[in-house]
């Protein structure tokens, strides 16, 4: 779109307020949205909102102009009903358009059939469709004025709730060719019967040559390309098998045929796909174009956020989609990381499945009583078939509810959550399940440390690639994780297969093992006082007193069991450790004491991340050798030999003997700048908060405590939500970065306890809420953690420790 307000008046029947001649190029009807330059402002009035009450957060956000149906002395155009002028806008858009248009309806599996065909077209052509699932009577409207000249063809999406909506979305849309996908029982209550549904739909295609339309569609279709999966009409599939990632089977068309693979679940899928190829088909795509873009077709990734509210609920939420796969996956996730607490999942209803959407909800709520979910409360149209199949699979009636009201559900979940319960949330958006888990689990406080378990476990993978087979890798995870919450990431970590664990102190061990963890637990510090838990929850300890060797000993034969312990050896660490000369006669005395196994024996390198030093880490590593050569000598097995934290596994690949012990690696972040390049690892962690005021200060105005910064000028200063004890160290103070809207912003002033000011004055749209990043990428720029840890003069390790406790982890993950 390129306009001026004297062409758009023209167009939509307004009168121009201002200058005729102001040009705008692009839509919004959301005044919270960022605004490109030279927009023009929809007000639209719906139910619960007018835009009007927004113009001027639309004129504050920079919009060029409105479209207003009031008075309003700002650049725009006023009409009589700004809906149906932002209607006119689309379809003289659409007139202009020189590409091939598609329009798709259908009570189920428009999305993915636009998302489908979009995929076979883009492989030759450039392809326009509507974003999301934009099919309504403004967001077709939307998404036609989003079409470009350089596209062949759109692909566009439309979905009525009430009768006569499909004539507007006809006029607009106008499409050369048209998709029925299915008639189906969707919105039965606005539109009745299967024939007024289907009449209702086929309004789109009024005008439209080429139709393709589900076989249901027949008696109330003459001239169209019937699309049935298993029936003998011109297009169906023949010889569907399944395959380990989704289905193959052979499309048979009217002229031709051929071989297709389709790499999603969901037998209605075959449905979908078969739409889009008889469209590509209809279109004159290349057969080869069309089974790779059925082939390379994949659901988009469903992505998890997992947090623990202050009050100890564990919050597991996906409430924007929900399908049968991601539906289980999700079950499956609240199991694994509930770890044996309690679990309730609170499902919503699953959309756009089709003529399988009974079974495929009642295979969901057989899978919430075989995974042995605690507790379901189903939600919506949907909930009482859940609920009835959980029951049928063994569930106890009195933990399996169906509720179809939303404030029924918030007062049940208010009377059913507890602390320690894990909750998960999953349904789709328009369920409003997202406000449910905020109204129960409170919003989250601004400042959040995200860490994604997805970059955890490929860092995982890219080490052990590095590693090679035959070196175990053991996970230390001691000082919460580096800052990140030991439980959740040394959850995933065994999930990755990893094996064993590493912790500083037996109490940061005992939840882990709580939870249900099983592998092998190293723990580096042990006094012998604490020996008794190092029996009771089958802990390995590192020793290197005797004192502490007695004391296991002692708590073994109390309980019947065998320590497994590993000896330190100092090689010249000098922090703990039996020094070299005294291991064998060490090693002897552990092999001898009671109910204690030597099982094995370590070193820790002190300069391994820094080449400066590395003639002194081949001398420790020497040290170790002779030390593992004289036990050997003496018949002792010393059992599992390990020595390497990150920086040596990396730098030195013949000190990585039977296992490594990787720490910081598998965030992402490396111990120097000298291992930077070994492992293909990914940083995991995002820290961020966000704008909670914003002000114009002038010339000498200094800020904050200390006035250690005085402005030159009139300065736009934001503040933000994180101070020191938030972990933003106070070496932040003046000059340090922080990024909003992508853009990095100085630090003026001292850090203060809980909030810093930045300076934002080269970016005037800065508002309250915006999100700023303390570390890691928004946008195309990102603040690493080492840039901050070279800032205060520390290590990077520091500042991952330092994130306070306060700070709300979000993990994320896509399942
Ligand atoms: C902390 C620690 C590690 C891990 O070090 P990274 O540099 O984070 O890999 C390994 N071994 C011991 C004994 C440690 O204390």
């Amino acid at each position: 779109m390129d306009l001026t307000l004297g062409q758009i008046a023209e167009i939509v029947d307004g009168e121009v307020v201002g200058d005729p001649e102001i040009r705008v190029r692009h839509i919004a009807t959301d005044s919270r949205a960022a605004f490109a330059l030279d927009t023009l402002f929809v007000a639209l009035k719906g139910p619960r909102f007018d835009g009007h009450n927004y113009l001027d957060a639309a004129f504050a956000s920079g919009a060029r102009a409105a479209l207003v149906s009031g008075e309003d002395d700002r650049p725009g155009v006023r009409v009589a009903d700004t809906l149906v002028a932002l209607q006119a806008l689309a379809k003289h858009h659409r007139e202009q358009f020189g590409g091939l248009v598609v329009g798709i309806t259908g009570s189920n599996g428009k999305t993915i059939v636009k998302e489908m065909l979009s995929a076979i077209l883009a492989r030759s052509f450039e392809v326009y469709r509507s974003p999301g699932s934009y099919n309504s009577q403004v967001g077709v409207a939307i998404s036609l004025l989003g079409m470009k000249p350089h596209h062949r063809f759109a692909v566009i999406e439309a979905g009525i709730s009430h009768p006569g909506e499909m004539d507007t979305l006809a006029q607009m849309i106008q499409p050369d060719v048209g998709v029925l996908t299915t008639l189906g029982t969707a919105h039965r209550e606005g539109l009745l019967s299967l024939e007024n549904t289907a009449h209702e739909k086929l309004k789109l295609f009024a005008n439209t040559k080429t139709i393709i339309a589900t076989k249901d569609a027949s008696p109330y279709l003459d001239e169209a390309i019937f699309v049935d999966v298993d029936g003998d009409d011109p297009f169906c599939a023949k010889g569907v098998k399944d395959n380990p990632h989704g289905f193959s089977f052979d499309v048979v068309g009217p002229d031709q045929g051929f071989e297709a693979t389709l790499n999603v679940p969901g037998r209605h899928n075959i449905h979908n796909a078969l739409c889009a190829a008889a469209v590509a088909m209809e279109l004159g795509i290349e057969v080869e174009d069309i089974q790779d873009g059925l082939a390379s077709f994949e659901l988009a990734p469903m992505r998890l956020e997992m947090h623990t509210t202050s009050a100890g609920v564990t919050l597991i939420n996906d409430a924007y989609s929900s399908d049968p796969v991601s539906a289980k996956a999700a079950l499956g996730t609240l199991q694994f990381y509930a770890g044996g607490h309690p679990t309730i999942a609170v499902l919503g209803d699953m959309h756009d499945l089709g003529e399988d959407s009974e079974a495929l909800h009642q295979e969901l709520g057989a899978a919430v009583q075989q995974l042995g979910i605690h507790r379901l409360i189903a939600y919506g149209d949907w909930a009482e078939t859940v609920q009835a199949a959980a029951i049928a699979e063994g569930m106890a009636k009195e933990n399996a509810q169906a509720i179809t009201e939303f404030d029924e559900l918030s007062e049940q979940l208010d009377a059913t959550v507890q602390p320690g319960d894990f909750v998960l949330f999953k349904g789709s958006r328009p369920l409003g399940l997202e406000r449910a888990a905020e109204q129960l689990l409170e919003s989250v406080a601004p400042t959040r440390l995200f860490i994604d378990l997805d970059a955890i476990r490929a860092n995982v993978r890219a080490i052990r690639a590095t590693l090679g087979d035959d070196t175990r890798l053991m996970a230390v995870v001691k000082s919460f994780a580096y800052g990140n919450d030991s439980t959740r990431v040394s959850q995933t970590l065994v999930r990755e297969g990893i094996d064993a664990l590493a912790v500083a102190y037996p109490d940061e061990a005992i939840p882990l093992r709580k939870r249900g963890l099983q592998i092998p637990i190293l723990v580096t510090n042990v006094l012998a006082e604490e020996a008794d838990k190092i029996v009771k929850y089958d802990l390995t300890p590192l020793v290197y007193s005797r004192q502490v060797v007695a004391a296991l000993s002692e708590w073994g034969v109390r309980a019947d069991k065998t320590v497994e312990a590993h000896i330190e050896v100092d090689t010249g660490m000098n922090r703990v450790g039996v020094k070299p000369q005294n291991v064998l006669e060490f090693a002897k005395f552990v092999s001898a004491a009671d109910n204690v196994n030597l099982a094995g024996i370590m070193t820790h390198f002190a300069s391994a991340d820094d080449p400066q030093a590395d003639q002194f880490t081949h001398e420790q590593i020497m040290r170790f050798d002779v030390v593992l050569e004289s036990l050997r000598a003496e018949g002792l097995d010393p059992g599992l030999v390990h020595a390497a934290n990150t920086a040596a596994a990396w730098r030195f690949p013949e000190a990585r003997y039977d296992m490594v012990r990787i720490g910081l690696g598998l965030y992402g972040y490396h111990p120097s700048y000298a291992t930077s390049e070994i492992a293909d690892t990914v940083a995991a962690l995002r820290f961020e908060t966000r704008v909670i005021h914003v002000k114009t200060v002038t010339e000498g105005d200094t800020v904050s405590y200390g006035r250690t910064w005085a402005a030159q000028g009139e300065r736009r200063i934001a503040t933000i939500a994180a101070g020191y004890n938030d972990g933003f160290s106070r070496f932040m103070s003046n000059g340090g970065h922080v990024l909003i809207r992508g853009q990095r912003c100085s630090v003026v002033g001292t850090v203060c306890m809980d909030v810093s000011m930045v300076d934002v004055t080269h970016l005037p749209e800065v508002e309250v809420g915006d999100a700023v990043v303390l570390f890691g990428k928004q946008g195309k720029n990102e603040i690493t953690v080492n840039e901050i840890a070279d800032r205060g003069r520390t290590i990077n390790y520091e500042v991952l420790c330092k994130i306070a406790p306060r700070v709300r982890r979000i993990f994320t993950r896509e399942i």
